[in-house]
């Protein structure tokens, strides 16, 4: 007869396991709890733990059979998978916190999204209240002295005609939720619970766009990124990462379609990061039209979302529904599952650097989420970053180059203008040469492009009398003159003031306007042209929500001559009958401190006037210099991307510069200047006692911006090849350092703002 009895050698066997749990919002808590045998769990399960008196969630970072800790407390609960981090994920955080010198929590908040750690528990079902009979007048007027919040919200309600969810009314008519259970209880609203998905492109259609026919540079390009496309195996190292080194226009954008198509054909899916994606609508115009035919649904992540949209694609994705993201650096942490394929559109952009903890490079990130996947990556440029460029060189990316235009449409001839020489007459917006070409363009019906990267109307106000500059009070720069809304403004922190009419020193009204911003060169033009149609493309103009698309799409139907714009307008877009582009000051982000200023501006020179001679008629680009013959300016003069390389390359190797070094920034700041100096100063002593070898480290000083925000900034650089290591260092003497309270410190990795 069996016994009943559980025999007793099986009581010393654990009943459970146990995991590694980092606590949401605590400071980087890690605890370790027992999960009961027979549930499921993994890293980068969530989980809901018992805390003191309280239960929190967080984050399972490991699953052991073994606890050291005595009296382990049980989890109460395991979020359903769906709501959970793959462990790919899992490990792109746990890799940035040593890379970037940042606590794992704030690594793992960038991977999984606040709304979807906030709203995991409810995320498939929404309240919604629907409208079941309004009370007739008489009782309304009775509501409204007693209960206008209950009268508010029943309007509301009866205004949007249809069910609305809970949230959403009480954050349109201040109605709490206990406002609605009262309106439910009266039997004048019926509350149900209901899944309900926003859909951010619900009012847009999309044409179908069949994939187009490829020329033979692009042909060669597909085939080579089509062999590193087959599944690997565990164990089967990644493919190569590909550059692909395109000039404007070569048709790089068909390739990323076709490649993903074929991806998708695999079975599997695809992550296309863009810098910006508010500045990309054509771009994603295209992916849209071109996958709207097949079961493939496309998500689209980007800051502008609600959070409820947010939410929702994350969860379209997590589920499989979408198997192509197509977003801005964040996107490379889309949950998707068997990724077959990261491509990085304009990978040298700045923007993919992410300005705040985790200060993480959105390519970088992508190179090792493919490399840990086990799938290709496709970085693509007109004009790659040195850093891509190096690795080409030392074997560890593959390049693919397409060197002419689809069609073999020529590359814009682009022609100098030395300023110096024009400014002997008057200092001119606008060269006499230029002002030539744009009436011509103007009187032939085509359309030109003029490009400042400054916005205002002009840089600084100057009194002619005293000298008196009028200075931000919170930044060390000069507030910008805005005529349209005739204010001074400082494009550092946003502080306003009226204009000035006579100098607020010495109250002489010579008060002057000094350097040019998009405004005025909108002005200058219109004046001169004044039957032209001129637009202004810049951030004052888009704080209307749709000027961005409207502007662009008044360009795209020929109802502008001349669109003056900042860098908004250098990216991506194509429009054919764009004839002329006029760079105003090609100067301007060549004399700054920044190691990078000679790259940016010959990316910057080459992409916009890749903007010209996109159609049948052949293009043409002046560039305004007072220094025409710096290297950036002469080399994008030429389309020689090898030549500008090979100097600049030399020059970063000389100094031990990125790429041969890694360059951390750490910054220190203050309201009270002498606290950031003193604490800018202790630090770098600290940091120097045990420095690991080969870092180099610079001397506390203060920083080209010295003063942003009401804050004074100090700087500290330090360069090394071995990063980790470094990082370590750096958390490690941070941690002990007892810095005053009003004294801020943060450390940038791979730093891109060096002002
Ligand atoms: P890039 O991304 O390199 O700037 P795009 O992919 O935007 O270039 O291509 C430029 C233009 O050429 C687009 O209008 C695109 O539709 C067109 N194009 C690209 N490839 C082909 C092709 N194989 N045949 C015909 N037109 C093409
Ligand atoms: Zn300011």
């Amino acid at each position: 007869m069996p016994s009943s009895k559980t025999p007793s050698f099986e009581l010393d066997k654990p009943a459970c396991r146990f995991v590694r749990v980092i606590l949401d919002d605590s400071g980087g808590r890690i605890f370790d709890y027992a999960v009961p045998e027979g549930v499921r769990v993994a890293p980068g399960s969530r989980v809901r733990v018992p805390v003191r008196m309280r239960t929190l969630l967080g984050t399972v970072l490991e699953v052991a059979d073994e606890s050291e800790v005595p009296g382990v407390r049980f989890v109460s609960e395991v979020l359903k998978s769906d709501a959970g981090m793959n462990p790919v994920l899992l490990k792109l955080a746990s890799w940035m916190a040593d890379y970037y010198c940042c606590p794992l929590e704030t690594a793992l908040r960038a991977v999984l999204p606040q709304v979807i750690r906030k709203s995991e528990m409810t995320h498939q079902q929404r309240q919604m209240v629907r409208l079941v009979r309004m009370p007739e007048e008489a009782v309304l007027a009775g509501l409204e002295k007693r209960a206008p919040l209950q009268l508010g919200a029943l309007r509301m309600l009866e205004a949007q005609g249809g069910p609305m969810a809970v949230s959403e009314l009480a954050k349109r008519s201040d109605a709490s939720h206990a406002v609605v259970r009262a309106l439910e209880k009266k039997g004048w609203v019926a509350v149900e619970a209901e899944r309900v998905e926003r859909d951010p492109s619900r009012h847009e259609h999309f044409v179908e766009a069949p994939a187009l026919e490829l020329n033979a540079e692009q042909a060669l390009v597909f085939e080579r990124v089509c062999a590193a496309l087959e599944p690997r195996a565990e164990g089967v190292a990644a493919p190569k990462p590909f550059l692909l080194h395109g000039v404007t226009g070569s048709g790089k954008t068909e390739i990323y379609l076709q490649a993903i198509q074929k991806v998708l054909e695999q079975g599997r899916s695809a992550i296309m990061l863009v810098p910006e994606i508010s500045l990309t609508p054509q771009t994603v115009e295209r992916f849209k039209s071109r996958f709207s035919s097949t079961q493939h649904e496309v998500a689209v992540l980007h800051s502008h979302l609600s959070e409820g949209e947010r939410h929702d694609e994350w969860h379209r994705i997590r589920s499989g529904r979408a198997k192509i993201v197509i977003g801005a650096r964040s996107a490379v942490f889309a949950p998707l599952e068997n990724l077959g394929l990261i491509v990085v559109d304009e990978e040298h952009e700045p923007s993919y650097k992410q300005e705040e903890s985790p200060r993480y490079h959105g390519r970088d990130i992508a190179v090792l989420r493919a490399s840990i996947e086990r799938c290709a990556v496709l970085l693509g440029s007109a004009t790659p970053s040195l850093e891509s460029y190096h690795n080409v060189k030392l074997g560890k990316y593959e390049l693919l180059s397409i060197l002419a235009r689809v069609d073999d449409k020529k590359m814009p001839f682009i022609r100098i203008i030395d300023m110096r020489m024009e400014s002997k007459k008057q200092s001119p917006v606008i060269s006499s040469k230029l002002l030539t070409a744009l009436e011509l363009r103007i009187a032939r019906k085509e359309q030109s492009i003029l490009f400042l990267n400054r916005r205002g109307f002009s840089t600084s106000m100057l009194c002619e009398k005293c000298g008196h500059v009028c200075q931000c009070p919170n930044c060390s720069v000069s507030l910008t003159f805005h005529r349209a809304a005739n204010r001074i403004v400082c494009h550092i922190c946003g502080h306003l003031a009226l204009a000035p009419t006579k100098c607020p020193e010495c109250k002489d009204p010579g008060i002057r306007q000094q350097g040019t911003g998009t405004e005025r060169v909108e002005d200058v033009v219109q004046k001169i042209f004044p039957k032209a149609v001129v637009r202004r493309l810049d951030a004052d103009v888009l704080q209307r929500k749709e000027a961005f698309r409207e502007t662009l799409s008044a360009f795209r139907t020929g109802k502008i001559d001349v669109l003056v714009g900042t860098q908004m307008i250098a990216k991506g877009l194509h429009f054919p009958n764009v004839t002329l582009v006029g760079i105003i000051n090609a100067d301007l982000g060549l004399h700054i401190p920044d190691y990078r200023a000679g790259e940016r501006t010959f990316q910057l020179l080459t992409q916009v006037a890749g903007r010209a001679g996109r159609g049948d008629v052949e293009g043409e680009v002046f560039v305004q210099s007072y220094t025409p013959f710096s290297p950036a300016i002469q080399f994008s003069r030429h389309h020689d991307f090898e030549g500008f390389w090979d100097q600049e390359i030399e020059f970063r190797q000389q100094w031990d510069y990125p790429p041969f070094t890694h360059l951390v920034l750490v910054s220190v700041r203050s309201e009270h200047q002498a606290r950031a100096e003193f604490s800018a100063q202790t630090l770098a002593r600290r940091l120097a006692e045990g420095l690991p070898e080969g870092v180099i480290l610079g001397e506390a000083s203060p920083a080209p911006l010295e003063k942003s925000h009401g804050q004074f900034r100090y700087h500290l650089t330090l360069r090394t090849k071995a990063i980790v290591r470094l990082s370590r260092h750096l958390k490690a003497v941070l941690a002990k350092l007892p810095f005053p309270e009003d004294v801020i410190v943060t450390v940038d990795v791979d730093a891109y703002q060096l002002m």
